[in-house]
């Protein structure tokens, strides 16, 4: 998909704010704990590479995506720091990993047998580093105690291309009040820790809610939806701290009219109104990740909520004005606007989902412009 640049829809991420969550987080671990910024989903939709420079200014040691391709791209940038990938990597591409030297998770023995056997004809630039995963509770991947992580220590002892790097695991509820269930994935992982022979440099458990409302063990954070300025459990708890929001949505005017009363508005004819009204056209549709759930939702035009009427188009909504306003005029999807402010969380109210949803689902044709 192309990105539009030509038309007056854009993203707007303050990067300065970025560097200042991850510097407020830092000053709240102990000492000498690396912060890995999350960047997987282009930057969950900020934008990948921009938002590791930000995040290398505020103090991020490292890096985790989720996929080969996005640690690819990162060390085509330029970024020289460690890179963990997050998710399972086919054996295919152990050449690649070593080649741009990405760390990535093993996951299960299975795996690591299969390595060996491919490894015996490999001779790589760089040792591959392993972070080794254990599932404590997430279901997701992961080694299920600590018998099976031990054997992957031993196979991986006998691989010598292999680097043992790391050990994490990652909580289901470290967002939730109710902090029974994280207790029991924390004390499943202090188990596996206890029974290791050796520890490797990198030990981890913690997203960014564990970050913000509990102590990580290890020493390091892989710390995402926080540096964005979200608060990781939506509103269920309070943040500690401030977390200052990145990413602003704007558009502007690029039609007004006045309309009659009694007069269709949009697909479907699924809203008509009431008296004679001035509706302004903004070009953004749910081709750009404004879903057609937000009809009814509201956008901020001179500091004022102006609902969207009739359906969300692909490319054009339409608002309901509170007096003529002129093409031209900013408008505001997500941000601040005179005194008011729409924030990611409340679209993702809107549309029953989360805000990481809404901020990865902001489409690849809206262009990011840094401040
Ligand atoms: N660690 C792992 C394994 C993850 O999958 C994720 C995100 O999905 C993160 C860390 C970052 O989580 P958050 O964005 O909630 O900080």
């Amino acid at each position: 998909m192309v990105t539009s640049i030509h038309r007056p829809t854009k993203a707007i991420i303050n990067l300065s704010a970025i560097a200042q969550n991850i510097k407020n987080v830092l000053q709240q671990l102990p000492k000498g704990t690396n912060l890995f910024a999350v960047v997987k989903a282009d930057g969950y939709g900020h934008g990948a590479v921009a938002v590791a420079n930000a995040a290398i200014k505020g103090g991020a040691t490292g890096f985790c995506v989720a996929t080969i391709d996005e640690g690819i791209e990162l060390r085509e940038s330029g970024i020289t720091q460690p890179i963990l990938i997050l998710g399972v990597v086919d054996i295919a591409y152990l050449h690649l990993l070593s080649e741009y030297d990405l760390s990535f998770p093993v996951a299960t023995l299975a795996w690591l047998e299969k390595a060996a056997l491919v490894l015996q004809a490999e001779q790589l630039p760089h040792p591959l580093k392993v972070h080794l995963k254990v599932d404590t509770g997430m279901g997701r991947i992961g080694f299920l105690n600590s018998e099976a992580v031990n054997q992957a220590v031993h196979l991986m002892e006998a691989i010598p291309q292999m680097q043992w790097e790391g050990i994490f695991t990652h909580f289901a509820t470290a967002d939730q009040a109710d902090k029974d269930y994280y207790e029991i994935q924390k004390k499943r992982f202090l188990t596996v820790l206890e029974q290791l022979p050796y520890q490797p440099l990198f030990v981890h458990d913690s997203n960014s809610a564990t970050a913000l409302w509990h102590e990580p063990i290890g020493n390091l954070v892989r710390y995402g939806i926080a540096l964005y300025g979200l608060n990781p459990s939506g509103k269920a708890l309070v943040e500690p701290y401030e977390l200052t929001a990145a990413l602003e949505l704007v558009s502007e005017l690029v039609q007004v009219k006045q309309v009659p009363k009694g007069y269709g508005i949009g697909y479907g004819e699924t809203y008509i109104t009431s008296k004679s009204e001035w509706i302004g056209t903004v070009p953004i549709g749910y081709a750009d990740g404004w879903l057609r759930k937000l009809q009814g939702f509201n956008v901020l035009v001179n500091g004022k909520f102006c609902e969207i009427v009739g359906r969300v188009c692909m490319d054009q909504i339409m608002i309901r004005l509170p007096y003529e306003m002129s093409v031209g005029t900013k408008v505001t999807l997500i941000g601040k606007n005179g005194n008011n402010e729409i924030t990611l969380q409340q679209v993702a109210e809107k549309l029953e989902t989360i805000h990481y949803e809404v901020a990865c689902g902001i489409s690849p044709r809206v262009p990011r412009e840094y401040i």
